[in-house]
């Protein structure tokens, strides 16, 4: 893999007219919030473009500025011309957006990623960024590509969903300067944007906490939490997907707590993992990439297959040994 440099993927942005911007399925609110900021870019510079994402717009980020833009890829293979993958680690995690394309002249991958392989014929893997919208910003600003408030507000939720509204190590002066520009040039109303970020969840959110509460184990002297939740109560709860995103932050939330680990039984037989860590010595993109999944050394997760407790026993025990290696006391 060759990286890529800004103007290399100004010029193919500029040179061609048809483009598919894509992320990866589950979404976050950086995937989408990336999507619709090129996506727009993109359209006001009159180029056709497309933005697909396997599960179409998530009622929680339905508030993002024109969220409409965001769709479900279509059931039958189309040819595109440039195809775009946004903060998505493994090729395979853009689920139908990916089968959705027959083929593609050209595949651009920007992403901030570790785990990243480098697939694509441009690629620009930055994994100091907190937030693919960061990479995003730098791109727009260094090609002078068209930039408006909505723009804006979308890279800003992008940013401040994947900083932890600018909490985690990643979180540098130059995030903090790009947020401050994003919202003096975007005119943007920070406490409006983080209530519809953060304070506008539906009820059933606070009933799965509480059922996931319930199922809360500390293991490894109280330097592993986790909890889980079966299809069953999910079914009880009639709770969806998006509902859960986030909930982990709980378990990370408590004093000597070093590895948060939350499972997640899904319909297919596999068994969602998705794993925190408050301490670089604890790498758990390492510890997921054992199990065929990846991400950032401080967040990961993977999709790994059997029942739940089944796929508890192994993760747990791997994680064990990843905090005991790392002779934390
Ligand atoms: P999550 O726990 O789902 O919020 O994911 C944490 C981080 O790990 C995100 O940056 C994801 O993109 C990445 N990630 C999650 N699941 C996988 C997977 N199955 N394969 C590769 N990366 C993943
Ligand atoms: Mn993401
Ligand atoms: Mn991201």
């Amino acid at each position: 893999m060759t990286a890529s440099t800004f103007d290399q993927i100004g010029k193919v942005l500029r040179e061609h007219q048809q483009f598919v911007v894509l992320s990866h399925v589950r979404p976050d609110g950086d995937a989408l919030g990336s999507q619709l900021a090129l996506g727009l870019s993109l359209q006001q510079l009159g180029k056709d473009v497309r933005i697909w994402n396997e599960e179409g717009m998530l009622e929680k980020y339905s508030f993002l500025p024109r969220a409409e833009l965001l769709r479900k890829p279509p059931p039958t293979a189309e040819h595109v011309d440039v195809a775009i993958a946004l903060d998505t680690a493994i090729q395979n995690r853009l689920g139908t957006a990916l089968t959705a394309i027959g083929s593609a002249n050209i595949w651009i991958n920007i992403d901030h990623h570790l785990s990243n392989p480098g697939y694509g014929d441009l690629v620009i893997i930055d994994s100091s960024a907190p937030a693919t919208g960061e990479i995003l910003f730098n791109l727009i600003k260094s090609q002078g590509l068209p930039f408006d408030h909505e723009i804006a507000e979308n890279l800003y939720a992008a940013i401040s969903t994947d900083t932890g509204s600018f909490q985690y190590s990643q979180t540098t002066a130059r995030t903090l300067e790009i947020a401050a520009e994003l919202v003096r040039n975007g005119h943007l109303d920070v406490g409006k944007i983080s209530q519809q970020l953060y304070e506008n969840y539906p009820p059933r959110r606070l009933e799965l906490l509480r059922e996931l509460l319930r199922t809360m184990r500390f293991i490894e002297r109280g330097r592993i939490a986790t909890f889980s939740l079966s299809l069953k109560t999910a079914a009880e709860l009639n709770v969806i997907p998006e509902d859960n995103e986030g909930l982990i932050d709980h378990l990370r939330a408590v004093r000597g707590v070093i590895v948060a680990v939350f499972f997640e039984q899904l319909s297919d037989g596999k068994v969602r993992v998705s794993m925190r860590s408050k301490d670089e010595r604890v790498d758990v993109c390492a510890i997921c990439q054992k199990f065929s999944g990846g991400g950032h050394t401080l967040a990961a997760g993977a999709r790994v297959g059997g029942t739940l407790a089944e796929v508890e026993q192994k993760v747990l025990e791997e994680t064990g040994e990843a905090v005991k290696r790392a002779c934390i006391s």
